[in-house]
């Protein structure tokens, strides 16, 4: 079986390793939000490749959900002795080694979705990682700042100011221009079930589906499209998701979210058994839905969330 799931960080990275449990045998591409990228130091960073590699590679923080185990700062301390900054976005030192291969290779000509692949062949995940684009992408805020309103980098709002102020407007720069990388489409149109684990649906999937062609391949791949819920009893399960879902003039209610991606994208929708009571909105939108639990808790229970989804997926294509 051959399923493409579109990925954030963290929530897409812990049920990547669900789903991997769940299907042993499928053959997984998983489509990398690039949206998060920036550049630090001289350097390229993209979060969401890294927290997708490293989770399923062996090599991230578990209690943290990003950056490498056993880390140490002492660069970042050496930087910041040369007055060096930001201060506020935490590389360490062995997350260092793999943005300065990136940079390498980038700079040596090398597109993004080469280097991912040479990257993985160290940390052997699992699954084909591709980024959503080669092409420069990067997600602003609008945000009001003493009764100005600026655009700050993704990374900037959500790290730096903890998205303590509200977001405006969330924008991926490029994205209009964007090509998606090469395989993406290929991999959509050969899927046999495409999967929206629970990432942000604005900055995570939202930002992949921006990309020109990418929705539109989704949408017409002609196979079952199930998401699982990131919101849960009317909150983000971590992390600030209800403040972006406002700035696209969505609720932060798992319906929501399911109504913002909509039937014409969506065929099944898993939402948390405390909010069984979306069930019955969701469903007369025209999209299957069930409360399942969607708490990703252990290996198990994550595994156990794939193979709902992937059950449900069985369900609507029957
Ligand atoms: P990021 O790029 O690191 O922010 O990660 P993603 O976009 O992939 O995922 C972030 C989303 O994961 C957040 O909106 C959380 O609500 C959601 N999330 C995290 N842990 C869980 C969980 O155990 N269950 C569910 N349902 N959602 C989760
Ligand atoms: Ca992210």
């Amino acid at each position: 079986m051959r399923i493409v799931v579109l990925a954030g960080g963290i929530g897409g990275a812990r049920f990547l390793r669900g789903l991997k449990s769940a299907a042993p045998d499928a053959d997984i591409t998983v489509i990398g939000n690039t949206g998060d990228d920036i550049h630090l130091f001289g350097l390229k960073v993209c979060p969401d490749l890294d927290t997708v590699m490293y989770t399923l590679g062996g090599g991230i923080n578990e209690e943290q959900g990003w950056g490498r185990a056993d880390e140490t700062f002492q660069v970042k301390g050496e930087l910041a002795a040369y007055g060096v900054g930001p201060e506020w976005f935490g590389l360490g030192d062995r997350d260092f080694a793999t943005h300065i291969v990136r940079t390498q290779m980038l700079g040596a000509g090398y597109p993004l979705s080469a280097v991912t692949e040479a990257l993985c062949e160290r940390w052997q995940p699992g699954v084909r990682l591709l980024p959503m684009s080669d092409d420069r992408i990067e997600t602003h805020v609008a945000v009001d700042v003493d009764g100005e309103r600026k655009a700050v980098h993704f990374q900037e709002y959500w790290v730096k100011m903890r998205a303590s102020v509200d977001a405006q407007a969330v924008v991926p720069v490029g994205a209009e221009q964007a090509k998606p990388a090469p395989g993406v489409l290929e991999a959509i149109g050969s899927a046999d079930v495409i999967l929206f684990p629970p990432s942000n649906p604005v900055v995570s999937v939202g930002t992949i589906l921006a990309v020109p062609g990418i929705r539109e391949a989704i949408a017409d791949a002609g196979v079952p499209v199930v998401g699982l819920s990131p919101i849960v009893g009317d909150a983000p399960v971590r992390g600030m998701a209800d403040k972006v879902l406002a700035a696209v003039g969505v609720e932060s209610t798992a319906a929501a979210v399911a109504l913002h991606y909509g039937s014409g994208l969506l065929d099944g929708w898993l939402v948390d058994t405390v909010d069984a009571g979306a069930v019955d909105e969701v469903e007369s939108a025209g999209v299957r839905c069930r409360a399942v639990p969607l708490m990703m808790t252990d290996l198990e229970a994550t595994a156990t969330m794939a193979r709902e989804a992937l059950a449900l997926a069985e369900e609507v294509r029957a």
